[in-house]
């Protein structure tokens, strides 16, 4: 059965990080819209040129771009099994689109999809985004407050050069928020009533959030 999994969560939660060891674990892609979005301003196409503004700003980048953008990456091959979405959809305008795509690409086959909500306080994450660093080849991320790294410009894992992110900024941050909670916060409920919601208490280490979450994954693929 192909598995589609779908991970919910205000930024700074965690979700990148879990989702990008998930992804090596079960062999599913990691399919990240903020980095697509990233990619694209990086080229300078035009799909991002058009989102560049807006993500400098806190605020989702138009419909079409994302629509368009995570279709093509949803019909390559390497989604045949399934995949991770991590960071879409990310408005319910956003999950008509997705049920339409997946309507499209699955027709009659088998498909079991879960959306993990990362339930975690807003206190910690501005702390956590301004601290955040993501390397530049791998997307590695670590936190420079509560990893001891021996040099915090470089990758412990690949050697690649640590960034911080425009948009980890506590200014654009706290839009951020505010665009989650207007906008995003919605799916749970959606996905909840859909029986698909497994809510995960995302204030608790990596190794204590990953155990679980391969448990319900595993439970998932082999039920
Ligand atoms: P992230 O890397 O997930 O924190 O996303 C960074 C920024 O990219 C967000 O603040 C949005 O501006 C934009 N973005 C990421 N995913 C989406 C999406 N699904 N829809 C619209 N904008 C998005």
């Amino acid at each position: 059965m192909k598995q589609e999994f779908i991970f919910i969560g205000p930024p700074g939660s965690g979700k990148g990080t879990q989702t990008i060891l998930l992804s090596k674990e079960y062999n599913l892609p990691h399919i990240d819209t903020g980095s697509l979005l990233r990619e694209e301003i990086a080229m300078g196409t035009k799909e991002g040129k058009l989102a560049d503004s807006f993500i400098s700003k806190g605020q989702l980048a138009p419909i079409e771009v994302v629509s368009s953008i995570i279709k093509n990456r949803l019909k390559r091959t390497d989604c045949s099994n399934g995949f991770i979405l991590d960071g879409y959809p990310r408005s319910v305008e956003q999950l008509t689109a997705l049920d339409n795509i997946l309507k499209e690409i699955d027709g009659n086959n088998k498909v079991s999809l879960k959306a993990f909500y990362f339930d975690i306080a807003q206190d910690e994450l501005i702390e956590r985004l301004v601290n955040r660093r993501t390397c530049k080849n791998c997307g590695a991320i670590y936190n420079l407050k509560t990893m001891n790294l021996k040099d915090k410009n470089k990758c412990e894992k690949c050697g690649g050069e640590l960034i911080k992110r425009d948009d980890d900024t506590e200014e654009v941050a706290k839009k951020r928020f505010e665009t989650y909670f207007n906008q995003t916060a919605p799916l749970i409920e959606l996905y909840e009533k859909r029986g698909q919601l497994i809510r995960i208490d995302a204030s608790r280490t990596i190794d204590e959030i990953y155990k679980e979450l391969t448990g319900a994954v595993k439970e998932n693929v082999y039920s």
